[in-house]
């Protein structure tokens, strides 16, 4: 007997037959008599739609009542599942955030979770019953719905598989896999068998969409044995495993990309003790998350320029920060621009291997394709290229580290 936890997104619970054929994947591993977790998303759409609502409600809105609103979506999936579920003999039954409890902070829109109390769920295992946990949705120190943030079901699932001593946490998809590179740009795209955490982390907080990047950290700090794979097809998917448990590594395992960066360049600033943290110090204040940067020397030792990115959802919030301290920071003048992309190459095996750079470099110079700013990790280097590059990039870069499948 085996405890499992089993994710559904939102597009595997995305109607009614979707929700039956959920019901079929749960009541297998049931039937093999395993303790079996589920937890899915709403369906797909819904919580953009949540969210729309209360923009043309309220744009400037009270992120307690967001929650309240948001975490709705996942409330119908859990019930209907449960009623599903019942409908072909499993006993089931569903559970929200506050009732199991998952206590979380009171960080509302983003909130972290901090415990969860498993007494319970175990108890009704111990009844066979199949335990339907809300995703996305937690509860306040004060009583209050919290929501984890976008893609947050994952966290659920990999939190609860974490309390419980789950032998698996399965997250099923839309995609039957983590690949190489995202398989509708880069034809030649690889299904990968397995993952590092650390790879997985860089990929998901690169862009990749697969996973949301807090439900890998958690999974890495954790040791949860996570695996991606399809809900429509009974294939094996991608498991995301401990370093030492794979034993080839390529040197660079997946390209991911961020459309999601906008550069911003202060020209001319004084080069001079202070400025970062005058120019970062408000960004902060004010949310703005920056992500690379870049400052040149000055050839005068007087004036420099610094380049960075913030997050596109930040970039009107950052223009005006900026404007604000023109005085203090002075610069001579403001260069944006939203219209770009980061490339990442990312791979466990580039701690061991040199010369992974210059294949990058050598691969975008021969399509005539000009970096704008790059930054590098331990196992990741990403570049910031135009975004109209973004297909030809991907392709060039997946043939240049021989990732092209036959
Ligand atoms: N329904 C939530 C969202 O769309 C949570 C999730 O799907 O993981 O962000
Ligand atoms: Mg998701």
């Amino acid at each position: 007997m085996a405890r499992i936890v089993q994710k559904f997104g939102g597009t595997s619970v995305g109607d009614m037959d979707r929700i039956r054929h959920v019901a079929g994947l749960v009541k297998a591993e049931h039937d093999k008599g395993n303790e079996v977790v589920v937890v899915p998303s709403a369906m797909s759409g819904i919580t953009n739609g949540l969210v729309d609502k209360i923009h043309a409600m309220s744009p400037l809105h009270d992120t307690r009542e967001y929650d309240v609103v948001v975490a709705t979506g996942e409330q119908v999936t859990c019930g209907l599942l449960a009623l599903a579920l019942q409908n072909i003999g499993v006993p089931a039954r569903s559970w929200l955030g506050w009732q199991v409890p998952i206590n979380t902070d009171d960080v509302h829109g983003k909130a972290r979770i901090a415990g969860i109390g498993t007494e319970n769920i175990v108890s009704r295992f111990a009844e066979g019953q199949v335990a339907v946990v809300a995703g996305f949705q937690g509860i306040s120190p004060r009583g209050r719905i919290t929501s984890l943030g976008r893609g947050g079901s994952d966290t659920t699932a990999v939190a609860l598989a974490a309390a419980l001593g789950a032998d698996r946490c399965d997250i099923f998809t839309d995609v039957d896999g983590v690949y190489t590179a995202d398989p509708r740009i880069v034809a030649k795209a690889r299904k990968l068998d397995k993952i590092t955490y650390e790879e997985m982390l860089e990929m998901a907080s690169q862009g990749a969409k697969v996973l949301q990047t807090r439900a890998v950290e958690l999974a890495m700090n954790m040791g949860v044995r996570l695996q991606v794979r399809s809900a429509f097809e009974d294939l094996p998917g991608t498991l995301v495993v401990d370093e030492d448990e794979i034993v080839e590594h390529q040197v660079v395992s997946g390209i991911a990309y961020s459309r999601d960066e906008a550069k911003v360049t202060l020209v001319g600033v004084a080069d001079e003790p202070g400025i970062a943290a005058g120019i970062f110090g408000p960004l902060s204040d004010a949310s703005v998350n920056v992500d690379m940067i870049v400052q040149n020397v000055s050839a005068d030792g007087k004036r420099t320029d610094m380049t960075f990115t913030v997050g596109k959802a930040d970039y009107a919030r950052a223009v005006a920060v900026l404007e604000g301290i023109r005085d203090t920071v002075s610069y001579r003048s403001l260069d944006l621009n939203p219209d770009v992309v980061k490339v990442s190459v990312i791979g466990v095996g580039m701690r061991s291997h040199a010369g992974v750079a210059t294949i990058m470099f050598q691969a975008l110079s021969e399509k005539g394709i000009n970096i704008q700013v790059i930054s590098t990790s331990e196992i990741k280097i990403s570049v910031l290229i135009a975004e109209e590059y973004t297909e030809l990039a991907l392709r060039a870069l997946h043939s240049a580290y021989g990732l092209d499948a036959d």
